[in-house]
């Protein structure tokens, strides 16, 4: 069983660092954080009497455009809501309640999983005058804490526990004996016709079983002797007109997909080329660790070798930051290429679950050492001892340095640009660690 999420959302300076790295295991590097269009979360583990769980922080928004900054608000709230099983929602009880606050607890009162309303900076535990006020927004009890000085997050430590004892088991993709796959994208893309095309060729065995999480319905396919799952997005049941729940739900339901898949097609309608919420899928999936293959669909109505030269250029551009994924295209209208899609797939697959022995990774590191580069700050200079992978699924890499902090951005960049050409990763992420050794 795969251990529960709690995510901590609200604006930023509320003090959801402060608190994550109070509640989070003292020795707990940040267990990963991916560059991209998501940077802004990072996963610690946690645990309370017995329990083990992992928090999530939703960390830094980007102040500044007042679009963006709304609509990352917005998104922190669907994630949370989606992804995890119990919401801590963190105000600032100096400062009180502000429109922002408003607008996350709006959201957050839509969403299925129950949210602990977290009245932060409670420093004077007597002197409660200021929670009341929290209760307009509707979100049930102000739990006080003040995670500077640790005064009420025993408490609230204690709710949670007692909520995810009571929350659902959470699916376990890597437990399965058949490959997850979810097949996301924006509606019209060509979901439903691409998954009848999948499930119908090769007049494989279909067989519906209920999911094992709420409202999800798979269709278990059989090729060439392997067993595929491919994951209810539920976009196929959408309603005709566009309004904001019509995007929300299908935002949350692709999302939820995700955290149950091993890999992920993400269908791009070629007719339309990319869009923003294709890439913030794309973000999400790479984040969560799936393995990826990008899918062009309706290629037989892109008229032109200049206008399929746009939309694969445009698909390199903005989906850089998952450049590991093969690119195919195929039209799930006549069935040209889709058969090629079982290919990516088991090619995707192969990556995710890649060992690399840790010779080859030291010889491999040894050739860095006297013929890549390196990177210095003042006076210390970064050498990398000795590396061993330390995960699969997808697999993580992690370095032994003399000064892991000076690591940059660039160079963990370089160092998964050089692994990426030494070793088979096609088609996964590669979380890469440091950590020090003198
Ligand atoms: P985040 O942006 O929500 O992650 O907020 P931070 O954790 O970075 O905290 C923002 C500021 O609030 C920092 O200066 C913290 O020291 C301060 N802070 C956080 N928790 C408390 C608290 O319980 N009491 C007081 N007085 N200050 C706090
Ligand atoms: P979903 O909302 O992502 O599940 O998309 P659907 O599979 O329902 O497809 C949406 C519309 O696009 C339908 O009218 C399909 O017939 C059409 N469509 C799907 N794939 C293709 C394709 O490859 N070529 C063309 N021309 N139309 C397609």
């Amino acid at each position: 069983m795969a251990k529960h999420l709690v995510a901590v959302v609200g604006r930023p300076n509320v003090g959801k660092s402060t608190f994550v790295n109070r509640i989070a295991q003292a020795d707990d590097a940040i267990v990963h954080s991916m560059r991209g269009v998501t940077r802004d979360r990072s996963y610690h583990e946690a645990d309370w009497n017995g329990e083990s769980f992992t928090l999530i922080d939703t960390g830094g928004i980007e102040m500044g455009d007042e679009d963006a900054f709304q609509t990352s608000i917005r998104n922190q709230a669907f994630t949370a809501a989606n992804e995890c099983d119990v919401i801590l929602f963190v105000v600032d009880g100096k400062t009180g309640i502000n429109a922002d606050d408003e607008e996350v607890a709006r959201s957050l009162r839509k969403a299925n999983v129950p949210v602990l309303l977290v009245v932060n900076k409670i420093d004077d535990p007597n002197n409660l005058d200021s929670i009341y006020e929290f209760y307009n927004l509707g979100l049930g009890d102000p739990w006080p804490v003040s995670a500077l000085h640790g005064t009420g997050t025993g408490d609230l430590l204690d709710e949670t526990v007692k909520l995810l004892r009571e929350a659902p088991e959470r699916f376990d993709p890597n437990a399965e004996d058949a490959i997850n796959v979810a097949i996301i994208g924006r509606p019209n893309a060509g979901k439903s016709s691409i998954t009848n095309m999948l499930s119908q060729n090769d007049r494989s065995i279909v067989s519906d079983v209920a999911g094992t999480t709420r409202d999800a319905i798979d269709t278990v396919v059989h090729h060439e002797g392997k067993a595929y799952r491919l994951v209810d997005t539920a976009g196929l049941r959408r309603k005709s007109q566009i309004d904001e729940d019509v995007e929300y739900y299908g935002f949350v339901r692709s999302m939820r997909a995700i955290d149950r898949a091993q890999v992920v097609l993400l269908m791009v309608d070629g007719t339309l080329g990319l869009t923003d919420q294709d890439q913030r899928i794309a973000g999400f999936a790479a984040e969560r660790g799936c393995a990826m293959v990008i899918v062009l669909n309706k290629w037989d109505i892109v008229e032109g070798a200049e206008a399929k030269e746009r939309v694969r250029d445009q698909v390199a551009e903005r989906l850089q930051f998952v450049s590991y994924a093969p690119v195919i295209a195929v039209s799930a209208l006549t069935g040209k290429n889709t058969h090629r899609i079982w290919e990516m797939i088991d090619k995707a697959y192969a990556g995710y679950n890649a060992r690399v022995s840790t010779s080859a990774l030291n010889n491999w590191l040894a050739e860095i050492r006297d013929f890549g580069h390196s990177i210095s700050q003042g006076k210390k200079l970064l050498k990398l001892k000795y590396a061993t992978q330390t995960a699969t699924c997808p697999p993580q890499i992690t370095f032994f340095a003399n000064h892991p902090e000076i690591v940059t951005d660039n160079y963990e960049r370089y160092l998964e640009g050089r692994l990426r050409r030494s070793f088979e990763f096609t088609g996964t992420p590669i979380r890469i660690k440091f950590k020090r050794k003198d």
